[in-house]
């Protein structure tokens, strides 16, 4: 969504990134090395289907190499174009370098509407275009990683990644070549939650910091605080999921293609997701909350959260100065344009920038890649053993206990929970919120001590931009 008047969503990123370097004391020349996409390939290729050629439109951007391989999502919309991947891509650098995965940024997309062909046809057409990218290792562990994004999943990269096997026979690291596979393909545990999990995490280690809160002028914790999200595919659905279920949240209002659901009480997201799945992706008719027709006017409601999680440039000029939320995290890339930021910080909202809040998927195709080129599962090795060490000490206060006549018992469930060791879901879960914690900490820290910075967006730029610029500093650049 462009309005008048307004930057691309490319010129967006460059806008929010001289922000950032202003303040810092880098060459021009680096400044602008770390800044421009490196490259952009456009394929077009054609799919004999339904009896006739089809000729479809696809890129795969590479913003920086600075670390290889690169990495970032491939995206099926119709509203894929060449401004909106080299975007992607560059926030991939900036995403990756602040959660410190050890990859450059890229992005791809296929002009294309999913919902217009069956599954067969998909296949042929996801197959095609992988075929495209990985003759020209645009798609290759050591190079070039792909995985899901906004209308693409599982079932797309498992096609992928068999597509890149046909092709690399002897690859050993073959299944390296793309994340986000299910499971049984090569995939790990907690992929599919973890850009929802992800925003639930960076939502906790933000309310953990009372300094914090209070700019945003809330206070307390996530208890209670009602929540408006914008898209219930599946980093909306994870986020709202997780908040309402584990943190207390009350989810006030959803916002999805066929208007928004609302319901000051909080609304039941599994249902409503359940609704939507039997209902053709539509809310409307839900049996809960009041359906409004004008979902746009909805981000506009009273609330102390707001989560959009859908496409971006969806809080842009013409509708910044009336959002209320004092609180918004972009679980989206982009969602909020260089002059809705403006406009919204004058009047003292606190933004959680996308490339931190969302940066949870790619952590955990981080884990998922270094699962692949270790060929074992997380866990594997330990768990056992770590069972073992507990039950030894469980078994010896027990002892103990028995033998002084102490009457010690332990506490109802954990025994249970102490003796079990970490399966691969709990140290991706781990490992992820790790992460999260350390990142926010790192952006925090100058957000508070570096002069002249105002807001979480500019410190995470600092944070990224002095990490890949050390990282061409070494390299001799
Ligand atoms: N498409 C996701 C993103 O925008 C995930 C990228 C990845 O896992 O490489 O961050």
């Amino acid at each position: 969504m462009q309005v008048t008047g307004e930057p691309s969503f490319r010129e967006s990123v460059d806008l929010m990134f001289n922000r950032a370097a202003k303040l810092m004391d880098m060459s021009p020349g680096l400044e602008q090395k770390i800044r421009v996409c490196n490259s952009t390939y456009t394929v077009r290729f054609g799919v004999r289907l339904r009896g006739k050629i089809e000729t479809f439109t696809g890129y795969r951007s590479v913003h920086s190499e600075h670390m290889e391989p690169v990495k970032g999502g491939i995206r099926f919309a119709l509203s894929v174009n060449q401004d909106e991947v080299e975007a992607l891509a560059a926030l991939m650098t900036y995403k990756c370098a602040l959660v410190e995965t050890p990859f450059g940024g890229s992005k791809g997309g296929l002009c294309i509407d999913p919902r217009q062909w069956d599954e067969h046809e998909l296949e042929q057409i996801t197959r095609r275009f992988a075929y495209e990218l990985i003759k020209r290792d645009l798609i290759h562990p050591a190079q070039n990683v792909p995985a899901p994004d906004m209308g693409t999943g599982e079932r797309e990269m498992a096609w992928i990644a068999d597509q890149y096997m046909r092709m690399n026979t002897t690859d050993i690291n073959g299944k390296a070549c793309v994340t986000g596979k299910p499971p049984h393909a090569g995939g790990i545990q907690g992929r599919v939650e973890a850009t929802g999990r992800g925003v639930q995490y960076a939502l906790r280690e933000f309310f953990r910091h009372p300094e914090d809160v209070a700019r945003a002028g809330l206070s307390g914790g996530l208890d209670g605080k009602r929540v408006i999200i914008q898209g219930l595919g599946n980093v909306g659905y994870h986020a709202a999921k997780f908040l309402s279920e584990e943190d207390g949240c009350k989810v006030i209002a959803i916002i999805e293609r066929d208007g928004a659901l609302l319901d000051p009480a909080g609304l039941d997201v599994e249902d409503v997701r359940h609704w939507m799945n039997g209902h053709g992706g539509l809310m409307e008719g839900y049996p809960g909350g009041t359906h409004v027709a004008d979902g746009a006017a909805v981000l506009e409601e009273d609330c102390d959260l707001l989560i959009p999680a859908a496409l971006e440039g969806v809080i842009n000029l013409e509708n910044a100065a009336r959002i209320k939320a004092p609180l918004i995290i972009e679980a989206a890339n982009g969602p909020i344009t260089f002059g809705a930021d403006e406009i919204l910080r004058q009047k003292g909202c606190v933004i959680i920038p996308d490339m931190y809040a969302n940066a949870g998927g790619v952590t955990v195709s981080y884990f998922e890649w270094v699962k692949n080129l270790s060929h074992i599962r997380f866990g594997r090795m330990q768990r056992r053993a770590e069972e073992a060490r507990s039950r030894l000490l469980v078994e010896e206060l027990e002892r103990l206990s028995a033998d002084q006549h102490l009457g010690w018992t332990l506490g109802a469930g954990f025994k249970e929970k102490f003796l079990q060791g970490s399966d691969e879901l709990a140290l991706v879960r781990s490992g992820l919120d790790d992460t999260m914690r350390t990142a926010y900490q790192a952006m925090r820290e100058v957000w508070h001590g570096r002069e002249g910075v105002e807001d979480l967006r500019v410190a995470a730029y600092i944070v990224s931009i002095s990490r890949v610029a050390q990282t061409y500093r070494s390299k001799g650049l």
